[in-house]
């Protein structure tokens, strides 16, 4: 039997700086590199806030970049998806959907988070006309038109700013009287005048054949019910950290995150988690960049107190 020294789960900030980290620790790491390779930055378009770059740099290319440097420095990657995990085992095993079951000493599981949907029909459907989970991605094809951005966090904030850049007119509709968003966001937010903001307002349905032509609106507060005009709607309600193949195997939250303690360590001894995985408060990626560094420094030694290496 193949014994991986260091498998790991995921292509985001995490697990590429975890492989990097593993790599020049001679833990020869397998990664795979899971459903969205690279992560939620390679559907972003500038990044400004990862150090190192001093006019900012396209996620995608971050991503390829911090791939390439990890295959440079000795990290096998293998395009594949974990589909389900057994860590009462020893060595643990990772199944895989074209590479069947792979057997490690050492696991990090750095499988991000994915973004959250209203859950209608009609964004479904719509899905691509109109319907959208990335203003930076889709953004500029609204130029002067009408749309709609859903949520109240940071995210709804950048997008509401980013789209208000092209559109002609953006509702920005969440949920309850107050965002959660951060100050400074939420006043760029109130200062914009194509910005109409919608409190207590949830969005019923999103109408149209062929591409959206409006959404149905309940006022929670009045009871009112409206149809606003739009031509696209976003949805930034936040994320779901990918967790499902782990449930019954790790400590997760009741929000879905893997459970950790110093960092990186799940209840299980060996298996670790880094970012967006088990991170449901600072999401960034250069924070999930850092927990993939401490992950495969943990991974090391659990490997040296272990004997599994000398
Ligand atoms: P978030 O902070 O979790 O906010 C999600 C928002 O969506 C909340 O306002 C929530 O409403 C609303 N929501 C959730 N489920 C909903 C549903 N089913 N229907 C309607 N509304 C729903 O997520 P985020 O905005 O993506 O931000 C995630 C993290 O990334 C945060 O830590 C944020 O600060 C950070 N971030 C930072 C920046 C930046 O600094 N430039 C940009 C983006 C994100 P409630 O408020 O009622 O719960």
């Amino acid at each position: 039997m193949n014994v991986i020294k260091n498998l790991i789960l995921g292509s985001g900030p995490a697990g590429l700086t975890a492989a990097i980290y593993s790599s020049r620790s001679n833990l020869e790491p397998v990664l795979l590199s899971g459903k969205e390779p690279g992560g939620q930055l390679t559907i972003t378009s500038l990044v400004e806030n990862f150090p190192g770059f001093e006019n900012g740099i396209l996620g995608p290319k971050l991503m390829n970049s911090m791939r390439q440097q990890a295959i440079n420095v000795g990290t096998k990657i293998i395009d594949d998806i974990a589909t389900s995990v057994d860590f009462s085992k020893k060595p643990f095993v990772v199944s895989t959907e074209r590479n069947g079951d792979l057997y490690a000493n050492t696991i990090i599981i750095s499988t991000g988070a994915s973004a959250k949907w209203l859950g209608l029909d009609g964004e479904k459907r719509l899905m691509g006309k109109g319907v959208s989970g990335c203003a930076t991605c889709d953004g500029a094809f609204f130029k002067e038109k009408t749309v709609a951005v859903v949520g109240g966090g940071d995210s709804a904030m950048e997008d509401s700013l980013f789209v208000s850049k092209f559109a002609s007119k953006v509702y920005l509709i969440h949920r309850r009287d107050e965002f959660r968003a951060s100050r400074v966001m939420q006043d760029r937010v109130r200062n914009n005048q194509k910005i109409e903001i919608l409190f207590n307002s949830e969005v019923k349905d999103i109408k149209g054949e062929d591409k959206v032509v409006s959404i149905d609106i309940l006022n929670n507060k009045t009871g009112e019910n409206k149809n606003i005009a739009i031509d696209g709607i976003f949805i930034a309600i936040g994320h779901l950290p990918n967790t499902s193949i782990f449930k019954g195997q790790l400590d997760i939250d009741d929000n879905g995150y893997i459970k950790v303690h110093d960092f990186t360590k799940t209840n299980i001894p060996g298996v670790f988690a880094a970012g967006d995985v088990s991170d449901p408060k600072y999401k960034q990626a250069i924070s999930s960049a850092g927990m993939g560094c401490i992950a495969s420094i943990d991974s090391l030694h659990f490997l040296e107190d272990n004997n599994f290496i000398q």
